[in-house]
């Protein structure tokens, strides 16, 4: 069996058999951002000692009856706008019903036929252009508790405090055709909900989660192949390791003449493998009905409407005003928005600065070091404020770019003033002609026999000319005036 490659150089489904393509189609689940959960008023805060977030009707008493938070059903409602989907006006909660330690209710409530948002679409920035996924729908429904298993020798525990937390589920047409499209799917839709502060995108902390649908058919063929659905599965890298597999696993039993069975298989995170759970259930196992303790759930326009006015600038459109108004290439405005945080801390910077420096610096040496030290652009250790400092000091010649790069490195040590740095270590670029020359004429005169070569013909070197003076300089000599008064001498 073929396996993703160990380096994780991402984006290979490496097949023996290219004569198939794998389609993909994947079902979200997104947790709301919000305080309280869906039903009840209990807090939904991460990482609290287990079942200290439970309310009556979490754990499901009998008796107790949901109360929608009318918060989740406004970002339900955003994140379609964002999806650029249908606002269904009219939606139902449905009892979807099953056994499982951790789901007191023994259903979880969900929308089926009628869920709140309907078709949409998103568009992929991919090497090869843009590529549009169709969305099949957004429906709100309520989380499980988790079960935990190795706490206890003898004892499966439970925690409740996620019983009851509002997830949104995403689901994806089949559109999706390589590992590459499902990485820039999932970050697509992680930044549109980052935009809109519906959902905080936090893949370690299970807000954002997927099952994995995937098929396999002949090149050309136009129907698709059976569909296997890998549970639960909680980073891209293990998204595109269980579908590499998966896509694997299925063409060979293709071509050894088997059949796929429509099945609901788990990742094994530790064999990297699928295997089978359970053979696929369909919809009417669950005995899906509408829940009797809520009502149909009926938005006005004006409601919606409202939500609709105050949607902030999504990526797309800040991709777009960054190409138009800063002419930017479309790589960079990509790297630029991708990130909500990383789009505001460029567009403080650029406020005094130089667009064309800044956008070098920030995707440049910014990045690097950010990377080197595994930070979130938010966690910066130099301020854009400085960062724009240090931009306005190259642009005005104060300091060379060379320069720039040390002063760079000792920002980076505890946001220091650019500034303040030149000043102390005396780095300040030197413009004066007067004091150029006489560097110039110090090189020049100590290198006789290389003025000879020079003038003889050998140009090349211009830059060994260059090089003794920005070394006698101490980096500090401007560049352009040295060539200007260099070219002058050597004529
Ligand atoms: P279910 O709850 O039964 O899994 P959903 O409609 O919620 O059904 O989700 C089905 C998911 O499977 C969608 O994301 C869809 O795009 C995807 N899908 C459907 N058919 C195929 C197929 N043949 N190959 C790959 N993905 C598929
Ligand atoms: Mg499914």
């Amino acid at each position: 069996m073929d396996i993703v490659s160990k380096d994780n150089s991402e984006y290979l489904i490496i097949r023996k058999n290219n004569k198939y393509e794998v389609v993909i189609g994947l079902e979200v689940h997104a947790q709301v951002l919000s305080e309280s959960k869906l039903f009840s008023s209990s807090s939904t805060k991460f990482g609290a000692e287990p079942n200290t977030q439970v309310s009556l009707v979490d754990s499901a008493f009998p008796g107790m009856l949901p109360v929608i938070n009318e918060f989740c059903i406004k970002q339900a409602i955003k994140t379609g706008i964002g999806l650029n989907a249908k606002i269904n006006k009219k939606s139902i909660f449905d009892r979807k019903n099953y056994f499982y330690p951790d789901l007191p209710q023994g259903y979880q409530i969900s929308q089926y036929k009628n869920p709140i948002v309907g078709e949409g679409s998103v568009f992929l920035d991919l090497p090869s252009g843009e590529k549009k996924v169709g969305i099949e729908r957004l429906h709100l429904e309520q989380d499980a508790g988790k079960s935990i298993h190795d706490v206890d020798p003898q004892n499966t525990l439970v925690d409740l405090n996620r019983s009851g937390v509002a997830l949104m589920e995403i689901v994806s047409k089949p559109d999706l055709r390589s590992l590459e499209e499902v990485n820039a799917y999932i970050k697509k839709i992680r930044s549109i909900m980052r935009y809109l502060e519906t959902c905080d995108g936090n893949m370690q902390e299970g807000s954002l989660r997927a099952d994995v649908n995937v098929s396999v058919r002949k090149k050309g063929e136009k129907k698709l192949g059976t569909r296997c659905e890998i549970k639960n599965v909680n980073s891209i890298k293990f998204m595109q390791m269980a579908i590499d597999y998966e896509a694997n696993r299925q063409v060979d039993v293709l071509e050894e003449g088997g059949k796929i069975d429509q099945e609901t298989r788990l990742f094994d995170t530790k064999k990297n493998e699928t295997r089978s759970m359970r053979s696929k259930e369909d919809a009417h196992d669950y005995r899906y009905f509408p829940d009797p303790d809520l009502l149909p759930l009926e938005l006005t326009d004006d409601f919606i409407n409202n939500l609709k006015n105050n949607i902030p600038e999504l990526p797309d459109e800040k991709k777009k005003r960054f190409i138009e108004k800063f002419k930017l290439s479309a790589y960079e405005a990509n790297i630029l928005v991708s990130d909500i945080e990383t789009s505001k801390y460029f567009e403080e910077v650029i406020k005094n600065s130089d667009v064309k420096i800044s956008t070098n610096w920030i995707t440049g040496e910014l990045f690097a070091l950010l990377n080197e030290k595994n930070l979130e652009i938010t966690e910066s250790p130099i301020s854009a404020k400085h960062l724009s400092k240090l931009i306005n000091l190259i642009k005005d010649g104060t300091i060379s770019g060379k320069i720039a790069k040390s002063v760079f490195e000792i920002m980076a040590e505890g946001d220091k003033d650019p500034q303040k740095i030149i000043e102390e270590k005396g780095l300040k670029q030197e413009s004066d002609p007067k004091e150029l020359e006489k560097i110039v004429d110090k090189v020049v005169n100590e290198n006789q026999d290389k003025v000879k070569e020079y003038k003889s013909g050998k140009e090349k070197l211009f830059g060994f000319f260059v090089g003794q003076i920005m070394k006698v300089s101490g980096g500090k000599a401007n560049p352009q005036l040295v060539n200007k008064i260099l070219k002058e001498k050597l004529k």
